[in-house]
């Protein structure tokens, strides 16, 4: 279809999805989308819609995630998996560098260009757009700017998925950060029964959609998929999982449907204000320093270097890979390690998250996917710490240093 305009809304049949993958693939993108493996939905390469994790759900709690079979047919009624986009723009483990010791016993340093092949991302949904816009702040934002971030993220593509079902855990509503797409994506789906209403982002967007069977969407169409949309934004300011035309099948509700939300009046000051509030005491009594909520956060950033050496001696690269907070290292300086308890290192990737940030970067570091809380084996849940901690205390006139 010719002429696209950014901000009309086509229909694209589901039977002709598949050209939206081929298209992709004809303008020299690997095409990634979310897949099943490891009893998870993760993303993975995609060449046919077959592929797609087409009639799943993931039922999602506190330390508890499961695929099963959906009620209906529908593509993109799961949520989210453990994987974010920070895979694709942040590598969990990248070289660096590498070193080859010459013939003459003299060692050769290489930089490595960061490979950045032209990538398109198939079903991102609101909150990981959210969770990008702000690691673009922190990766690009001052005058030290990451040139493999940077490498990475100029030959993204990104067909976002407007969410149909929300978990337990998601809270992306009281972040402000979904569940509708609204920024950052060059061409967003929304799905109804046998189709998909399809908006343009961007010029790589319109790019794509002039390949595609596109026809205008009609209004019933359109009122069939906001409906849908509507139900669930209602559902999740509610704060309540109600049965709702987004998720019709309330026999599989798990009967712990309360939906969360993060209160974030204030918030900045309260966590600021509350650095021996005694709830750091309680919560590090359950956590485990494994550090897994900072690996499944679409925005955690921070990473380490390794030296690996070839036993033989002839080679060592040096590889930048993710870290966590919750581990000693972490916190190392030239006297020793810094938060040496669980209890300074939960509060510090708390009081960073939800008010270091601000001052940094001018925004949250959440956006209320709930991947900590699925994906913490002990189910520690961001939204009841918060709420925790505001309630009444002692006066706290302490500094906060342990
Ligand atoms: S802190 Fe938790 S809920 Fe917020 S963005 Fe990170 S993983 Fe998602
Ligand atoms: S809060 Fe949970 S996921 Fe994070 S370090 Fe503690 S036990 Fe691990």
């Amino acid at each position: 279809m010719a002429d696209i305009d950014i901000g009309k809304r086509y229909w694209l049949a589901k039977p002709a999805f598949q050209n939206l993958l081929d298209a992709l693939r004809e303008l020299g993108y690997q095409v990634v989308g979310p897949t099943i493996r490891d009893e998870a939905i993760i993303y993975g390469p995609i060449e046919r819609v077959a592929e797609l994790p087409i009639g799943w759900w993931d039922d999602q709690e506190g330390g508890r995630y499961r695929l099963r079979q959906a009620p209906t047919d529908a593509w993109f009624e799961f949520v989210v998996g453990p994987q974010s986009l920070k895979h694709y723009t942040f590598p969990p483990r990248q070289t660096v560098l590498e070193g080859n010791q010459q013939a003459d016993g003299q060692w050769k340093l290489t930089a490595i260009k960061p490979e950045s092949p032209p990538t398109a991302i198939l079903g991102v949904r609101a909150c990981d757009l959210a969770a990008l816009v702000i690691q673009d702040r922190v990766f690009l934002g001052s005058q030290y700017r990451d040139e493999s971030f940077a490498a990475r993220r100029e030959r993204l593509f990104l067909v976002a998925a407007n969410c149909q079902r929300a978990a337990p855990t998601c809270f992306c509503k009281s972040m402000n950060c979904g569940p509708r797409v609204t920024q950052a994506f060059d061409m967003a789906l929304t799905e109804g029964a046998d189709g998909f209403v399809v908006e343009v982002g961007s010029a790589a967007g319109a790019a794509v959609a002039e390949r595609l069977p596109l026809k205008l969407a009609s209004q019933s169409q359109v009122t069939q998929v906001e409906q849908r949309l509507a139900a669930l934004i209602e559902q999740m300011s509610q704060g309540s999982e109600s049965q709702t035309s987004a998720e019709p099948d309330s026999a599989h509700h798990n009967g712990c449907r309360s939906q969360r939300q993060l209160d974030t009046a204030g918030l900045r000051d309260l966590l600021f204000g509350n650095l021996n509030h005694p709830h750091w005491d309680e919560v590090a009594s359950r956590c485990l320093s494994c550090g897994n909520c900072t690996m499944v956060c679409p925005t955690c950033f921070c990473s380490t270097v390794e030296e690996v050496p070839l036993l033989d001696d002839s080679q060592v690269l040096r590889e930048r890979v993710w870290a966590s907070c919750f581990t000693s290292e972490h916190s190392y300086m030239a006297s020793g390690v810094v938060r040496q308890t669980t209890r300074s290192r939960y509060r510090q990737w708390l009081t960073h998250k939800l008010a270091g940030w601000i001052d940094q970067f001018g925004v949250s570091g959440c956006v209320g996917c709930g991947r900590c809380i699925t994906w913490c084996p002990v189910g520690i849940d961001i939204t009841a710490e918060v709420a925790a901690l505001r309630s009444p205390q002692e006066i706290d006139r302490s500094n906060g240093h342990e």
